[in-house]
């Protein structure tokens, strides 16, 4: 039975479908292969990716636990494409699916969605098209709460269950069937109805929660009998996660640095925010005798997929690169992947820095953390849902100075975290208490004053002209008002950061035609500073406005022990 005799997440019988799974004989594989490639642009299946697809291909219930940004998703749309009819998917949130269908409409797969916005012209469409034998759409997105209240949706699912054209239903976020989850919804404990309604139809439930008592509970609550339980490791306890400060003018020499004296003759990436950077930085690398090139998404395909070749092989040492640079990358041996300018999300982070130390020896995944890059990141996100939000939490651990890194994504990712994992394989575990706490209530005050004074003149200022002008370098006339701080460059950036990340100043975005402007405006709670009790702690790091950062020397060979599970299903590049 399943659970209890779980070794890692796995049972015995499950370590058998598994091994069955992944073999790529299944009268779908060669249809799966070439919609992986045609449709989604993708060279290869990430791990468990293939032996998710073949079990519920299978007719197989499944739970499928994966870190966030591993590729969930395809696990059930790409066998939606490849079956009769369509795969009903459940999602939390409005926002989530939006995301979702507008990356589908981009690669022409046919998908719809039901929810209180809809106009009855869309539903009923939609609707009908649930019965239609020629399949108008192959996913249809519908929150929980329109499974528990949509009679006429329930019906008309009934009825395309009965002329068998429900191919698959799959539960995203699937760990808010349990109040033991983090994210708990109650309208996803009614969806037991799917199950018991529509009991020959393969079950998906996806998650980043790797808990065995919440996926018991969803198990219960989703009437699904025998599921499988697939599940990928998250931690990766070979890689050095680290955060440094960003001073604009020597961060590339800082790299330049490094690379020359830590990783002489080791192959690394540079990921970088924009083309121009990527050409700007590659440019420089190269005049401090660095072999480096860029690598970026208005390049020619030939002269981007000859960068990774002679990349891949040694020919030179460092693709300095976009995000665009990911895609089919194997490479085991990358032993740095350096952050020039920081990630969008962690969800990100955690992708782009994973690029390294795939052969399971050390390696170091460096941030270089700069004040004026959050905002440029924060209007290239404007126009996505959640993107405002995944940015202020990559911030949040970026500014970070008490908490392990590891125990931070951990925590992310809704894993179970033991913070002895670590093996001081982070800046903060390895150099311990390295911080003071401040109160900056007094601080804060000041330089809210600055944005409401800018405010009461009608006047909009840009987080760096806050800074200019806090320090004492504004107009002029801003000068006879402000009480000019006496605090370094960097702890008057690191305030103004924690003011953004806990809402005593918010965004206030411009758009014009050519750009988006970020300016900072008074937050939610930036009226509890006129209380004169309401005090605001932060923690710096010690020795902060010392400007640059200490160079700590350490031993880099560490003996790391092997993950514990099973080999074949560590996230190595044997997938
Ligand atoms: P999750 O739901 O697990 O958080 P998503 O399904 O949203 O992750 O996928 C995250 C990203 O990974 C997407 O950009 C997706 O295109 C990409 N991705 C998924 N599968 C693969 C693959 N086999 N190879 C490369 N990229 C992939
Ligand atoms: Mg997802
Ligand atoms: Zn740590």
């Amino acid at each position: 039975t399943s659970g209890s005799s779980a070794v890692n997440g796995y049972n015995e019988v499950s370590v058998i479908f598994m091994l069955v799974a992944l073999s790529p004989d299944f009268s779908w594989s060669k249809e799966v292969q070439a919609k992986l490639c045609n449709v989604f642009q993708l060279s290869k299946f990430r791990p468990l990716q293939r032996a998710a697809i073949n079990l519920s291909m299978s007719g197989k219930d499944l739970f499928l636990v994966m870190p966030t940004g591993r590729g969930k998703s395809l696990c059930y749309q790409l066998p939606a494409l490849c079956s009769k009819g369509f795969t009903l998917v459940i999602a939390p949130l409005v926002s989530l699916m939006e995301d979702q269908l507008m990356y589908l409409k981009s690669i022409n797969v046919p998908a719809v969605t039901v929810n209180a916005s809809s106009t009855k012209e869309d539903s009923k469409q939609v609707l009908a098209g649930m019965t239609d034998k020629n399949s108008p759409f192959k996913l249809l997105y519908v929150t929980p709460e329109k499974i528990a209240k949509s009679k006429l949706l329930m019906s008309k699912l009934e009825k395309a269950y009965n002329m068998g054209l429900l191919a698959c239903i799959a539960v995203d976020e699937v760990h808010c069937c349990s109040q033991w989850g983090h994210d708990f919804r109650p309208d996803y404990k009614l969806l037991g109805i799917l199950k018991r309604q529509f009991p020959k139809v393969p079950l998906v439930g996806l998650t980043a929660t790797a808990t065995s008592n919440v996926l018991k509970d969803c198990q219960k609550i989703l009437c699904v009998q025998e599921p499988i339980t697939l599940t990928a490791p998250f931690n990766r306890p070979n890689l050095y996660y680290e955060i440094r400060f960003k001073h604009n003018e020597d961060c590339t020499h800082q790299i330049a640095e490094l690379i020359r004296e830590r990783y002489k003759n080791q192959s690394g990436i540079v990921y970088v925010f924009s083309q121009k950077d990527a050409e700007v930085v590659a440019t420089d690398l190269q005049k401090r005798n660095i072999l480096a090139q860029p690598y970026h998404a208005s390049m020619e395909p030939s002269d981007k997929s000859l960068v990774h070749q002679r990349w891949s092989s040694k020919k030179i040492q460092v693709v300095v690169a976009t995000v665009a640079f990911g895609m089919g990358i194997d490479k085991a041996d990358v032993r740095f992947v350096i952050h020039h300018t920081i990630s969008k999300s962690i969800e990100n982070y955690y992708q782009e820095s994973g690029r390294a130390g795939r052969d399971d020896g050390s390696a170091d995944c460096i941030v270089f953390f700069g004040f004026a890059d959050i905002f440029r990141i924060s209007t290239m996100v404007v126009m996505e849902n959640t993107g405002q939000q995944k940015l202020k939490n990559m911030v949040a651990y970026c500014q970070n100075v008490d908490r392990c890194r590891r125990a931070m994504m951990a925590i992310h990712f809704d894993e179970v975290w033991n913070d002895d994992e670590c093996n001081q394989m982070c800046d903060v575990c390895r150099h311990g208490n390295d911080y003071i706490t401040m109160d900056i209530t007094k601080h804060a005050r000041d330089v809210v004053a600055i944005v409401e004074m800018a405010s009461s003149m009608d006047e909009k200022l840009t987080p760096l002209k806050v800074c200019d002008a806090w320090m004492g370098k504004g107009p002029a006339k801003y000068r006879k008002t402000i009480k000019v701080t006496s605090l370094s460059r960097v702890e008057v950036e690191s305030i103004i950061i924690h003011l953004l990340l806990h809402g005593y100043f918010s965004e206030d975005f411009s758009f014009t035609p050519y750009t988006t402007h970020f300016y900072l405006k008074l937050g939610r709670k930036a009226a509890l500073l006129k209380n004169g009790n309401h005090s605001i702690t932060m923690k710096m790091r010690r020795g902060m406005s010392h400007a640059t950062v200490r160079v700590h020397k350490f031993s880099r060979r560490f003996h790391i022990s092997c993950a514990s599970a099973p080999g074949f299903f560590n996230d190595s590049s044997k997938f």
